[in-house]
């Protein structure tokens, strides 16, 4: 059997959500779209992981993984060292596993620690896990424990990164001995599909965004209407029931399915082509805004490592803002920002910037103040100078998500979402589309690019440039949103 036919164990967790996706992945492997740059900078960040779990085995051997054939024998020859080992290749039949690392117990056991870049056990780890311990015992190799290792987000890195602080150990050997249950048939089952000729048929369901976004979405997908019943608001549950009857579009929903209030508004917005739009409550909202107006808003970044002292893994480092300012009604806007250098912590820059641009008085106006609120708290805890500062202005900020959350503003268009990206086109014919970075997980990679220094000065500069596009767009559109929701209360 060549390589690329074994089943693997990301191919057995692919098996396990869905047999499609595995014989697709198999045999018609053009048709699964290339990872997503956030999917693969979350491949990155276990890489790094990976290399501070094994600083916690001085003595570990590190088998090289580059060549499938060297991996194999290398780690046929180094078993017999009863060394802690790292990446090591076992092969039986057509199935293959990779354990990250294997360590000696007793006199003839072993344990098994899979390293993750997240900080939770997840389910599908379980399963990844009972994966490997399945084909060691074919092997001949005798598993006593198994063990996840994850990232703990309480560490705070002070000067160097310490793997025993940054990393924890959770004991999975029971969860793994019950997902170990029935697992040759699952096995079988799996080498069947991929040998057979046929793809398998199956339809679209809640395997499909779990316990990962399925590649094949779009594809599988696509027989839906534009508009469809799993645009509806909140959870998928009713979409579901739904399309199990048949049931595809809001219009064809029969009028005694039971629907929520949003989801009703949804509904009605399909049939009427109309936006729905509470008049009374987007202007007791807009009464709350007070001149000046701040128009404001961060990106940050985050990774499993932390970069700078005094941070946690995943903490949310702002490097950019962009404000805009409205002194009064009609007036033109006023534009600032900030985008750090990317050679160092940019905190401390970030908030002495901000400080200086934020004047004493008006609303501070943001889209989804969860994000801003929590950013300012977190530099306040680092720069204790500035707490009654921020405490302030946190008391002055006022959420554009508000109206569009609350359904107060809906149009069939927005497509259940009530995010920027999805309000600012609707209301103002404005999209994202145009800009090289249009939402704030590329805008977080791209200055990452920036502090890695991996780009050459010409790609630096263009990044640059994208970010501050994008930033501005989000805090200019908003002035837009805002003025936009004046007129349809004035008519
Ligand atoms: S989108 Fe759903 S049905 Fe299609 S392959 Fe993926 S999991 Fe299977």
């Amino acid at each position: 059997m060549s390589r690329e036919r074994l089943l693997t164990k990301s191919k057995y967790i692919n098996g396990l959500q869905c047999p499609k996706y595995l014989w697709v992945k198999l045999n018609e492997p053009d048709r699964v779209p290339r990872f997503d740059p956030s999917t693969r900078h979350g491949f990155s960040q276990g890489l790094l992981v990976g290399e501070f779990a094994k600083k916690l085995f001085p003595d570990g051997i590190d088998i090289p993984a580059d060549d499938f054939t060297i991996n194999l024998n290398h780690t046929e020859v180094l078993l017999k060292e009863r060394k802690p080992l790292f990446e090591v290749g076992i092969m039986v039949d057509n199935t293959f596993s990779r354990i990250d690392i294997l360590k000696p117990v007793s006199k003839d056991e072993w344990n098994i620690i899979e390293v993750k870049s997240s900080t939770k056990v997840k389910n599908v780890n379980i399963h990844d896990v009972s994966y490997q311990k399945y084909c060691c015992e074919n092997y001949g190799l005798k598993i006593r424990n198994c063990f996840l290792m994850t990232v703990n987000n309480e560490y705070i890195k002070q000067a160097d990164i310490d793997p025993a602080g940054l990393l924890t150990m959770t004991k999975i050997t029971a969860g793994v001995d019950r997902a170990t249950d029935g697992i040759r048939q699952r096995v079988d089952s799996m080498v069947s599909t991929i040998a057979s000729e046929k793809c398998p048929d199956v339809t679209i369901g809640k395997q499909c965004s779990s316990p990962h976004e399925c590649p094949l979405k779009k594809e599988c997908w696509s027989f839906l209407p534009e508009n469809s019943i799993f645009d509806m608001y909140g959870s998928k549950n009713h979409a579901f029931e739904l399309f199990e009857k048949g049931i595809y579009s809001f219009k064809d929903i029969p009028d005694d399915f039971p629907l929520s209030g949003k989801r009703e508004i949804q509904k009605s917005c399909e049939i009427s082509g109309k936006p729905h739009i509470k008049k009374k409550r987007i202007s007791q909202f807009l009464d709350n805004l007070k001149y000046p107006l701040y128009y404001l808003d961060f990106e940050t970044f985050s990774g499993a490592i932390p970069l700078f002292d005094g941070t946690r893994p995943y903490q949310q480092i702002p490097f950019q803002f962009s404000l805009h300012v409205v002194d009064k009604d009609n007036a033109t806007a006023r534009h600032y920002s900030f985008l750090a250098d990317g050679t160092g912590d940019p905190r401390s820059e970030f908030i002495s910037s901000l400080k200086r641009v934020l004047g004493a008085s008006g609303s501070i106006v943001v889209y989804n103040q969860i994000f801003e609120k929590g950013v300012l708290r977190s530099l306040a805890t680092m720069f204790p100078e500035y707490k009654d500062w921020v405490e302030k202005m946190n008391d002055r900020i006022i959420d554009l998500l508000a109206p569009f959350r609350s359904f107060h503003y809906y149009d069939a268009r927005q497509k259940g979402s009530a995010s920027i990206k999805r309000v600012l086109p609707v209301l103002t014919g404005t999209s994202y589309d145009h800009l090289d970075i249009s939402d704030g997980m590329n805008a977080s990679l791209a200055f990452l690019d920036i502090i890695s220094n991996s780009d050459s000065e010409e790609g630096r500069i263009k990044i640059r440039e994208d970010l501050e596009k994008y930033c501005a767009l989000d805090t200019e559109g908003m002035i837009w949103i805002v003025d936009k929701l004046k007129e349809l209360t004035n008519d």
